[in-house]
């Protein structure tokens, strides 16, 4: 018999023995009444980080029984990872972090399916991906990261569950559009300088090394227990857990916790309504371009709002050779360095823009090419559209109609 008790209005059983260990499922159910197996099941959740936090979280999530989990990661394994990563092993140095995670959380239960998407948090996790998840769980150690995802999230619609860790405190906040604050009403100056010291003021990437944060395996799995708890009480509808802008700190060295009411920020930029696309195509980001993106929804001579900039073209003022040298790749990927005429060695012009427009030489370029992923939700002209592609979370398309059907 289990003894109940409460934590964070969720009722936890406290039991010394374990039912039949061939059926999962059922043992939890005759142990825990309250739990709804069958929501966990077919629950989809978004884990963006597969580092420390990623680790106990994508194992807390299995563990659980979340049907479908999908880890985001560009990143490979380091040595320097294994001391606080639950699911990688000296073998797995060098090979990608989420796919390395995603098999070893399948191998800890077999009945859920995690899917590893090795990319870039802000091209790679397409909004309708974040649309049709129930949540959004935020393992990130870096300040652009979390900020790039609090948007999305917003524009999306999609509840976001963030976390955060030093050596001496985790933090785990809730965040629902357009409910409360979200994290960027509590954006400092100091937090946008760290933000921005990785770009130059032409807008490329700086040659720094990352900041490393001091972790270890105990705040990792303190932040990550208590965001797979949120995810349950949200999952569960449940009273308990946080209010939406409430941010919970555990100072470890103290063995104190408290909560915080986030204050809103009313002139925050993330509180956007979330997209509602108009259109939806069928063509893919390998096959379709601004300009038929552009077509396909009725504005062809409209921009094409990628989101995020690209480096249109290098110019040299001083030289002149090579003219216009377009570019046609997202600003994230091209470095500082890259900019220097390779006729007379000067500093080229480097022109950036997100929005594609009829003269751009990005416009009958790929999508993908230009760092756009499946099933992205673009802004052409005035209309919102979904592209097609592979449904990332791997359902089949049920999507025929090139236009209207949203
Ligand atoms: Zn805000
Ligand atoms: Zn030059």
């Amino acid at each position: 018999m289990a003894e109940m008790t409460h934590i964070g209005g969720i009722h936890v059983p406290v039991t010394s023995h374990d039912a039949d260990p061939g059926d999962r499922r059922g043992a939890r159910e005759r142990l825990q009444p309250w739990w709804d197996a069958e929501r966990i099941e077919r629950s989809r959740i978004v884990v963006a980080g597969a580092g420390a936090i990623g680790n106990e979280l994508i194992k807390g999530l299995a563990l659980i029984g979340v049907g479908t989990i999908l880890v985001i990661d560009l990143d490979t394994i380091s040595p320097s990872n294994l001391s606080r990563s639950v699911l990688f092993r000296d073998d797995d140095v060098g090979q990608p972090k989420a796919v390395v995670a995603a098999r070893r959380a399948m191998e800890l239960n077999p009945a859920v399916t995690v899917i590893p998407v090795v990319g870039d948090l802000r091209r790679d996790l397409a909004l309708s991906t974040m649309r049709s998840a129930d949540l959004v769980l935020g393992a990130l150690d870096n300040i652009e990261a979390r900020f790039t995802l609090n948007r999305r999230t917003r524009l999306a619609g999609a509840p976001y569950i963030d976390s955060g860790i030093s050596d001496t405190q985790a933090q785990v906040s809730r965040f629902i559009p357009g409910v409360g604050a979200c994290y960027e009403c509590v954006f400092t100056e100091g937090m946008r300088r760290r933000f921005t010291e990785r770009y130059s003021c032409t807008g490329l990437v700086r040659r720094i090394p990352d900041r490393a944060v001091p972790t270890t395996i105990v705040g990792a799995s303190i932040a990550a227990a208590l965001q797979v708890q949120e995810a349950l009480a949200f999952l569960h509808n449940s009273a308990g857990g946080l209010q939406s802008g409430q941010r919970i700190t555990v100072l470890l060295d103290a063995y104190r916790q408290f909560i915080d009411d986030l204050p809103i920020d009313p002139d925050c930029m993330a509180h956007v309504l979330p997209v509602a696309p108009e259109h939806r195509l069928d063509a893919g980001p390998e096959s379709l371009t601004p300009a038929a993106l552009a077509s396909a929804a009725g504005d062809p001579d409209g921009g094409v709002d990628l989101g995020f900039d690209i480096v249109e073209a290098f110019h040299c003022p001083s030289c002149g050779a090579g003219a216009d040298q377009p570019v046609c790749r997202p600003a994230a990927l091209v470095f500082e360095d890259e900019a220097i005429c390779p006729g007379c060695g000067g500093e080229r012009q480097v022109r950036l823009t997100a929005d594609i427009l009829p003269d751009s030489p990005a416009r009958n370029r790929p999508l993908a090419t230009l760092g756009v992923a499946a099933r992205e939700i673009l802004r052409a002209g005035t209309t919102w559209v979904e592209i097609g592609g592979p449904d990332p979370w791997g359902a089949p398309s049920t999507v025929h109609l090139a236009h209207g059907d949203g």
